[in-house]
């Protein structure tokens, strides 16, 4: 890849962790000769633009990271080369001919609002776009299974699936690669990665953060739409997914596929989805000593939204491995304790020898997402009377990339890669899945229960290990 065009040059994502990924790639020696240039609507200085650059590649510089001599020159270079362009994306043909002033192959990252995004999409056209440009859409992927189909196919007449990447920066190479490997490279713990011996699977994303200033995107989105129907359940699918015969992205991607086209919210797709999923809001609370506001009264938002802060589905995959198995995805804001990972609870032995005392829970794997660790609660003997089981943990820290989630997603796009993307056909499968829990909620069949902030959520919501 030679150019990588961001579009919404001046905004958010672009200044908090696009860039900032750019410059880990770039300082660490791994996108050689690339261009970079930033496009938006407002009207930018050569002088604004540079500083943008520097204040978001300065962490890249800092001491102790990863970054190599050559690799810092680079980004220098990069950076002295930059420059930003205003455009209206919108506007027809704008952007096309914009595209046509860049050296190619180009990688386009559409950083902008995702109505914007879907417009620039459909005014452009095909012999607009230089040979083997890569299109890089952000989330949300559309809002519904039928608007993400839509915008599929806006982005099929323009270039071929593979160069099309839709960004889950949960979907690092290193979340990824550390359950495959987990999973695949471990004859101990792949014969039992089924319903026969597994009770359920949770996939947890507990922040300690409250709404931060993000009112414009999280008052329409919840937790549901930002979190569950993305990445969670790419995240699920990668822990209930076939072993790929290769890790090429054909393979492993049609894996996650076939995961995700069996799995409903509840049961089966005709269990009532207001029984097997839960919502609440967060109310006036403390973290870490820290006053937070009742998110009704955060700025911003409009009750009218009705948005939840923390929500839970029960995921069922409907296919001989998984039948019967809930895969309880959830994820909230505003909690007392950061957790972010996937818990596998085994069934109880079948017999415990009689004469055993002491815990008999079930065995555990926790695969720790940020930081990467596994972590094994097993029941063993002693200290002490060896009749008595206690709890202990095993636990490892596993690879992690040095790159920012945002580097690593980058790597692939300069790189040709679309592993880490989400393929079309699964982001459609995502909005199938969580379609009839939003329906029930929105039709109150749900109630909207309350936590806390700075609590574990309501009273009666409990996950292993809580
Ligand atoms: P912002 O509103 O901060 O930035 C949007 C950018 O789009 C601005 O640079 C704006 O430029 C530009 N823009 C708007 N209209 C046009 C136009 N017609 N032509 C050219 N540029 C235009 O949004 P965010 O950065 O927060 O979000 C961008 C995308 O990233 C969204 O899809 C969001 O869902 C996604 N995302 C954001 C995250 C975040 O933490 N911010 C996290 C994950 C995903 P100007 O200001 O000049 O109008």
């Amino acid at each position: 890849m030679k150019t990588l065009v961001i579009l919404g040059a001046s905004g958010d994502l672009t200044g908090r962790l696009l860039l900032p990924g750019v410059g880990r790639l770039i300082s660490s020696g791994r996108a050689a000769g690339l261009a970079l240039v930033g496009a938006g609507s407002d009207d930018w200085s050569p002088e604004q633009w540079q500083e943008r650059l520097t204040g978001s590649f300065a962490d890249a510089l800092a001491p102790g990271g990863q970054s190599t001599a050559g690799g810092i020159k680079e980004l220098a270079s990069v950076q002295k080369n930059s420059h930003y362009q205003q455009l209206d994306v919108t506007a027809p043909g704008a952007l096309g001919a914009f595209l046509a002033t860049v050296e190619g192959p180009v990688a386009v990252y559409f950083a902008l609002p995702p109505a914007i995004s879907q417009k620039a999409c459909e005014v452009l056209k095909k012999q607009e776009l230089p040979a083997g440009t890569r299109l890089v859409m952000e989330k949300p992927f559309g809002s519904s299974a039928e608007s993400a189909h839509a915008l599929n196919e806006t982005l099929a007449s323009l270039v071929a699936e593979d160069h099309i990447h839709r960004v889950d920066h949960f979907l690092g190479k290193s979340t990824v690669l550390n359950i495959m490997g987990l999973r695949f490279a471990n004859r101990l713990l792949e014969p039992l990665w089924n319903g026969e011996h597994i009770a359920k699977v949770e996939i947890i994303f507990d922040e300690d953060l409250a709404l931060e200033n993000r009112a414009r995107y999280y008052d329409q989105a919840g937790a549901g739409r930002d979190m569950i129907q993305s990445h969670l359940l790419q995240i699920m699918a990668i822990v209930a997914m076939e072993p790929p015969a290769t890790l090429g992205e054909t393979d492993v991607r049609s894996s996650i596929a076939a995961v995700l086209r069996a799995s409903t919210v509840g049961r089966t797709a005709d269990t009532d989805p207001g029984t097997a999923s839960r919502r609440a809001r967060y109310t006036s609370g403390a973290i870490e000593g820290r006053p937070v506001p009742d998110y009704l009264s955060e700025e911003g938002v409009d009750p009218v939204n009705d948005t939840e802060t923390l929500a839970e589905v029960e995921v069922f995959v409907n296919n001989w491995r998984w039948a019967g198995v809930p895969f309880i995805l959830r994820s909230g804001k505003a909690l007392g304790r950061t957790r972010k990972e996937a818990v596998i609870t085994y069934k109880p032995v079948p017999h415990l020898p009689v004469g055993f005392t002491g815990t008999d829970s079930p065995t555990r794997l926790h695969i720790g997402f940020g930081p990467e660790t596994l972590t094994l609660d097993l029941d063993v003997n002693g200290p002490g009377d060896l009749f008595t089981l206690d709890r202990v943990q095993l636990e490892t820290d596993l690879a992690s990339d040095p790159l920012l989630p945002y580097g690593e997603v980058l790597e692939g796009v300069l790189n040709g890669d679309p592993l880490l993307s989400v393929r079309g056909d699964t982001a459609e499968e995502c909005w199938r899945i969580v379609e009839p829990a939003f329906a029930a909620w929105k039709s109150g069949a749900v109630p909207m229960e309350e936590y806390a902030a700075g609590s574990t959520g309501p009273a009666n919501w409990t996950t292993s290990n809580d």
